[in-house]
């Protein structure tokens, strides 16, 4: 087959977090029964008046700052016209001519970076439900603040788009934009992807990708349609310009609509919302929210507390677990420790609960506590986690549930050598084992003892008891 390059560009919808809609005080919580949460104005009726949302404009400019855009402040909405029966204007209120934000940048952790050509707000569509024969209409949707965030054609590979959608994702979680359920549909992604002759400069004939419901199937599409294109190039075929759907059930794409079926959206000014001037200081106050990225924090947390990559890795994925971190070590400065026991025991726990961590009542204060108890033997693995499950949800006293627990460990060697006598004097079989050099069979004589504190001996300190008891 021959050889091309790949051309790949994407535009992401992302629902912005805010409590009403862009144009109406209603609710933006569209899992509310269908139809409840609307009023004239998101419905489409005649003689209303739409009302600009201000903390969707504060939020799109925290966005276009930390995709480093150029700033348009002024603010001018055109009406895009098409008619579906989910769009009871039938037309769009949404930003053409004049985005938001121009000529940003995204730097991905593999190195490279990927251009922004646009940031522009818009109000999200309805819902449509379709039953056998006839379709149902929810407009809780209708209304909701959108931003449209596309990229340049600067991504290469299906990879590098899936690492592209999983940064921008990372940063509109980190700088409370937006929630990015792709499983709720407060983010979405369509692709546009074509081929071209190896180093040639001539851009080849572009396909648009929509239907994707998660960043894999976003990757899995353009690696089906880049071998699709290739193979027909190679055998020289046409490609024609035209949006296909991806079907994740038969991983393949079909053809949904070719270019001329595309609309004629006929944009012209919005008439019902003046263009106005965003004032510097806005602007300036939302540069508080975008001071400190993913992709920097993660390279602080490298150099700063000097931790391997996978572990930063996992800190960073998520905003909590970072903040999480960094308090926790002003408590007990032990970046190591703590990031492993919140990479193991803490996560392992959280992982069981639904709401995630919104259901952590244990603060990082204490949370470091039994850390450091565990670092200076007050509390072994198996306390120190039983310590944990019991206060995570609770933010109860560390020192009173050791205490009520009676989980602190035993250390002193007085007070467990009479059960490393007895352990030793029930296990004939393991004590034979061992003088006969199969030194792991002390490990079994650890458990014993381990067994008869309920956990709560120092194993180290167990094992150093048994291997004198053993040498006599
Ligand atoms: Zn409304």
């Amino acid at each position: 087959m021959q050889e091309f390059d790949t051309v790949i560009g994407l535009e992401v919808h992302v629902q912005l977090n805010t409590n009403s809609k862009i144009f109406c005080p209603c609710s933006t919580n569209f899992e509310n029964p269908a139809n409840t949460n609307i009023c004239p104005v998101c419905s489409g009726y005649p003689g209303v008046l739409p009302v600009f949302n201000k903390q969707a404009l504060l939020l799109a400019i925290r966005v276009a700052l930390a995709l480093k855009c150029r700033i348009n402040s002024r603010i001018y909405f055109e009406r895009k016209n098409y008619f579906y029966p989910d769009l009871p204007k039938n037309y769009q209120i949404s930003q053409y001519k004049m985005p938001l934000g121009e000529n940003g940048l995204l730097n991905l952790p593999a190195g490279s970076s990927v251009g922004i050509t646009r940031v522009h707000l818009e109000e999200d569509a309805g819902k449509l439900i379709h039953k056998e024969n006839y379709s149902l209409v929810d407009l809780n949707r209708t209304g909701t603040p959108l931003l449209e965030i596309v990229s340049n054609p600067d991504i290469t590979s299906p990879q590098e788009a899936f690492d592209y959608l999983t940064s921008l994702k990372l940063i509109l979680q980190y700088i409370g934009a937006s929630e990015c359920n792709m499983e709720k549909g407060s983010l979405r992604c369509d692709a546009n992807v074509s081929l071209k002759n190896k180093g040639a400069k001539e851009l080849g004939v572009k396909v648009e990708l929509k239907n994707m419901n998660t960043f894999k199937g976003v990757r899995d599409a353009l690696e089906y349609e880049i071998s699709r294109q290739a193979r027909a190039l190679t055998e020289g075929e046409k490609i024609f310009q035209e949006t296909r759907l991806w079907d994740a059930d038969r991983q393949k794409t079909e053809v949904m609509r070719s270019k001329e079926e595309a609309h004629d959206y006929r944009y012209f000014p919005e008439p019902d919302l003046l263009d106005f001037f965003v004032e510097e200081k806005f602007i300036e106050n939302e540069k508080q929210f975008v001071s400190e990225l993913p992709l920097d924090k993660y390279k602080r947390f490298l150099d700063a507390y000097k931790l391997q990559s996978l572990d930063a890795d996992v800190l960073i994925s998520e905003k909590f677990l970072a903040d999480y971190f960094e308090e926790a070590v002003k408590e007990f400065n032990e970046p190591k420790k703590i990031c492993n026991f919140i990479t193991g025991p803490f996560l392992e726990l959280v992982n069981t609960f639904d709401g995630r961590f919104k259901d952590v009542k244990l603060s990082a204060k204490s949370f470091a506590k039994i850390v450091k108890y565990f670092a200076g033997g007050l509390l072994n693995n198996l306390t120190a986690k039983k310590v944990l499950a019991l206060s995570i949800n609770t933010n109860a006293d560390i020192d009173e549930i050791i205490k009520k627990e009676g989980l602190s460990q035993m250390s002193s060697e007085s007070e467990l050598q009479s059960l490393v006598d007895e352990a030793v004097k029930e296990s004939p079989k393991a004590v034979k084992e061992y003088t006969e050099g199969k030194s792991q069979a002390i490990m079994f004589l650890v458990g014993a003892v381990m067994k008869k504190t309920k956990g709560k001996a120092n194993p180290k300190v167990v094992k150093e008891l048994l291997e004198k008891a053993l040498k006599k």
